[in-house]
């Protein structure tokens, strides 16, 4: 994420306020690391991605790490995000009803892998999700319909959320695994590629085609609103035709493990 900001920052007029804005984020980069403090005040929600063998105790790491989240925020790494909808109670400690949230995965090997996104507020309220046909935009129930939906999302946001960022997508599916998966799509590297040449296509389309836009770092204008689109299927209904669209900010905060079966880490991702 960090070459991608900075591939970014090289590629705009050296004057502009889009070159700016991308040097500035990447010396908040550098402050936080050194400091070891958060790289926005904003910490996001926590969501953990887990795949292990079926007879890992999924409730003792549910209770172990959030012991450690609220350990965290203690230290002032995390910000207590977790508040009750009703009341606007929150007890900083980041757990809570929903909070953190857990996705676990039956795998096929012994290895326990185990992945960790911290997702901001701010690009979470700009995702979106279509339902096709649409009318306001002309599209249909086909790829171009799916690609006039994900601009607009991009367009409707004009850099809020703090751009430039991610996109993740899911065409199909239903409401909830359309949001879900669209976000698995923020586990994948930046710069990896689908094997499908349809599903490769369309990413491209979609990040050239939304960086033509000029909305730019923070909407202030310029060439970079994208860094990557990141794009999967799941099979509909034949009466459902979803296209969603998750957003991460520049903060892109992930980080994994892969555990051996006594627990020792045998290998980083993401590093
Ligand atoms: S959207 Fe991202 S960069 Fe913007 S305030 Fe939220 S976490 Fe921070």
């Amino acid at each position: 994420m960090r070459n991608a900001l900075l591939l970014a920052r090289d590629c705009e007029a050296n004057d502009s306020l889009a070159a700016s804005v991308l040097e500035t984020i990447h010396r908040n980069i550098d402050l936080a690391c050194s400091r070891t403090r958060p790289i926005c005040q904003d910490t996001g929600s926590v969501l953990f991605y887990v795949t292990a063998p079926s007879s890992f105790d999924r409730t003792a790491f549910k209770k172990l790490a959030g012991r450690c989240v609220t350990a965290a925020t203690a230290k002032g790494w995390l910000r207590p995000n977790s508040v009750d909808p009703i009341t606007g109670r929150n007890d900083g400690t980041n757990v809570g009803p929903g909070t953190p949230t857990f996705y676990f995965e039956d795998g096929p090997d012994p290895a326990i892998t185990i992945k960790l996104m911290l997702k901001g507020g701010g690009c979470e309220n700009v995702g979106a999700q279509y339902s096709l046909p649409d009318a306001r935009l002309g599209a249909d129930r086909n790829l171009d319909g799916c690609r006039k939906a994900v601009l607009d999302a991009v367009f409707q946001a004009q850099g809020k959320g703090c751009a430039p960022g991610v996109l993740g997508i899911c065409i199909g599916g239903d409401r909830a695994t359309g949001y879900e998966h669209s976000k698995i799509q923020f586990l994948r590297r930046l710069d990896d590629t689908k094997p499908d040449p349809t599903l490769r296509a369309f990413e491209e389309d979609i990040l050239r085609s939304a960086n033509a836009l000029g909305i730019g770092p923070m909407g202030f204008g310029g060439k970079t609103t994208l860094l990557a689109a990141k794009a999967c299927t799941l099979n509909r209904l034949p009466a459902s035709y979803f296209v969603t669209v998750s957003y991460m900010c520049w903060a892109f905060r992930r980080q994994g493990v892969v555990l051996d079966q006594s627990g020792h880490i045998t290998q980083w991702l993401y590093s």
